[in-house]
């Protein structure tokens, strides 16, 4: 009798933190399972011509595609997709969204059939506690992941969602999302932020846009001193980015190109390694600068 109240009481028990962690990693789908980690990415994508142009940036995402170990699926967080709320496409085909202007009509004709997945968007849903997670049916993929996934996986074959990033939230609230997002990459999702460390449009000399290597003094000061706080782990600083003076604040004008970075940094893990690669300024005022996480 004293037992079964026990267990009775037991089962009214709220769920523990780590009760609750289980719970939630159960949820993902068995066909997610791989054998460790994926790596992280954050790719500088730069501008939308690079979805169509053989460069030295769309070879080096060429050639990363094949190296990686296949994912299961792909998570891409892109600067160009702003919310009130954090939102992960759910629906079953993610249209190609060609949202910008004035670019040739062979840019427009691009479309990135991947195929989304419903169940990985229901599955990082239950991951997001604070902010939360909502469902999207009405976005698709825009051009911050389809010009670099289209030279990474051309085939369209890997199941893709993309997640928004919220303008109400502090760049350490989405530092703090991304660890919870850690678990997918246990389950051979492929995780990568889009945007640019370095990218100011209203400074950009538009005519030397192709000349790789043009960087402005504080371009490159930013682009330099950003990669020895993330070799440091001095996320903290990186976290607080508008209290970094001059070169920071030419850099980061406005958060979404930046943002990304915070997530792949969040995503590491203590016994990880950083390498850089693209690590070049075009047109003045843009860091193509992309990172890998990987282990040792
Ligand atoms: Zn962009």
């Amino acid at each position: 009798m004293k037992r079964r109240i026990f267990l009775k009481s037991l089962a009214l028990m709220p769920l523990t933190g780590t009760m609750m962690e289980l719970n939630k990693l159960n949820k993902l789908t068995d066909s997610f399972n791989s054998a460790g980690p994926m790596p992280v990415l954050f790719i500088g994508h730069g501008s939308p011509m690079n979805a169509i142009e053989e460069n030295e940036f769309s070879n080096e995402w060429k050639k990363i595609g094949t190296e990686l170990p296949k994912p299961k699926a792909i998570l891409c967080i892109s600067a160009h997709w702003e919310t009130k709320g954090t939102f992960v496409t759910a629906m079953q085909n993610p249209p190609t969204i060609h949202d910008f202007g004035g670019f040739p009509q062979e840019l427009f004709d691009v479309q990135y059939p991947a195929p989304g997945s419903p169940e990985l968007a229901q599955d990082v849903k239950n991951l997001g506690e604070k902010p939360q997670i909502d469902l999207d049916q009405k976005w698709g993929l825009d051009h911050g992941c389809w010009s670099i996934l289209k030279h990474m996986y051309p085939k369209a074959d890997t199941p893709i969602i993309q997640m928004s990033l919220d303008y109400y939230q502090s760049p350490k609230s989405h530092y703090s999302l991304a660890k919870e997002l850690s678990a997918l990459r246990n389950k051979g999702v492929l995780i990568i932020g889009s945007g640019n460390i370095v990218h100011n449009l209203g400074r950009l000399d538009w005519g030397r846009l192709n000349e790789i290597g043009y960087g402005f003094d504080w371009a490159i000061e930013a682009n330099e001193t950003m990669k020895k706080l993330i070799l440091a782990n001095d996320y903290p600083k990186l976290i607080n980015y508008t209290a970094q003076g001059r070169a920071f604040d030419y850099a980061i004008p406005s958060a979404e190109h930046y943002l990304p970075l915070l997530y792949i940094l969040g995503l590491k893990g203590e016994n990880e390694k950083i390498s850089f690669f693209n690590d070049k300024l075009v047109g003045g005022s843009l860091s193509m600068t992309s990172l890998k996480v990987d282990k040792q």
